[in-house]
């Protein structure tokens, strides 16, 4: 980070150490914190004195997204963006329209370090963590672009959220502060491919916010085969590290599973999965969901989708087995809406101008 003021990262509290660092009164820091959340700049705030405004103004680094490309489904109204950052490095983030309100799906890396198989958000690797305002500042992007309130936020966007712990731990305070975006935790939630020390320290911090874990097959061995991470923490410790998130929290987590044709979806995977699922969680009390969602075709992966039959059958394995699972609806099928594709496709432009 350059010596500028990174001030869209800083709660009231800091706010009001760094203001009164040069003499501000105490109510200043409240009433910046506010403004900056409503997506104001500093020079807007003309309830500030002129020359407060200038000298921050001239100390701030400006971390808020900008808007380089936008994409609005013409099905069902949801709008994928493509957002620049101030050292010109680029994310993506995804507005979902529901009937209870707006979800905005936020990326927390610049690319990504845990090299799915599947994904295209890792193709390419991780450029760099993105800091809380960076996190805040999709979601003030957004608000500022639609004119409406984002009231739910699922971190399923580009990045591996637990890779980057600190800042998304400040980010979920900063969202959820009363005099700021004010988003309840409970409607956040968190997607990790299997961190897990990540899993044991956001239980430490005991934020109700729903945890997701992408799991995407029930055995070490074809695990490991889509998704590297499992060398390192193979399925028995991430589900411990699950199963003592329950207990701590007391909040239930829900599993994300990718059916690939060929790979994951046949019905003796699904009964795998039952058994490896009920097992451990036995005797915990802990209601198990799965969402089930059929893998988003990434050119560059070569992997493919099979029929919408093949994943109503897999559903019904789970079913049958007690295990509840959602066959997730796809949005934005018009919009290139699954992450990673539209920041891979800014890069080949920039790479390969024609
Ligand atoms: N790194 C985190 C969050 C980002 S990915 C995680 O792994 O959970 C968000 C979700 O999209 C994950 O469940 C991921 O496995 C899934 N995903 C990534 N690429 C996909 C694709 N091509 N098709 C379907 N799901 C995909």
């Amino acid at each position: 980070m350059t010596e500028k003021l990174d001030i869209y990262s800083m709660l009231p509290e800091e706010l009001e150490s760094y203001l009164s660092s040069f003499g501000e009164p105490r109510f200043r820091a409240k009433q910046v914190f506010t403004r900056l959340a409503r997506g104001e700049k500093i020079e807007d705030i003309t309830t500030l004195p002129k020359s407060l405004r200038e000298r921050l103004k001239g100390e701030i680094l400006d971390t808020l997204p900008t808007l380089k490309e936008k994409l609005v489904s013409k099905i069902d109204g949801t709008v994928k963006y493509l957002f620049g950052l101030h050292d010109s490095s680029c994310i993506e983030s995804v507005l979902m329209r529901y009937k209870h309100g707006n979800t905005l799906c936020i990326s927390s890396q610049v690319g990504c370090y845990m090299g799915c198989k599947f994904c295209a958000s890792t193709i390419g690797g991780k450029v760099r963590d993105l800091y809380p305002s960076e996190l805040v500042g999709q979601i003030i992007a957004a608000e500022r672009d639609t004119g409406e309130r984002v009231s739910n936020i699922v971190m399923m966007g580009i990045g591996e959220p637990l890779d980057n712990f600190d800042n998304v731990v400040k980010f979920l305070r900063l969202v959820n502060h009363p005099d700021g975006l004010n988003i309840g935790y409970r409607h956040i939630s968190l997607s990790t491919c299997g961190v897990v020390p990540g899993i044991y320290k956001l239980a430490e911090v005991d934020l109700p916010i729903t945890l997701s874990i992408s799991l995407h097959a029930a055995t070490d061995e074809k695990r490991t085969e889509i998704m590297p991470v499992n060398k390192k923490w193979p399925i028995r410790e991430l589900l411990c590290s699950c199963v003592d998130y329950y207990k701590t929290t007391g909040r239930r987590i829900s599993f994300e599973y990718t059916l690939i044709h060929g790979k994951n979806d046949t019905e003796s995977d699904a009964n795998e999965l039952a058994t490896l699922l009920k097992s451990a969680f036995s005797g915990t009390g802990a209601p198990i969901h799965v969402n089930l969602i059929r893998v988003n075709e990434v050119r560059e992966t070569g992997f493919k989708k099979g029929s919408a039959e093949s994943v109503n059958a897999f559903a019904k394995v789970l079913e049958k087995r007690g295990i509840v699972a959602t066959v997730r609806r796809k949005l934005g099928a018009d919009v290139n809406a699954a992450c990673g594709q539209l920041r891979r496709s800014a890069i080949e432009k920039e790479e390969n101008p024609s």
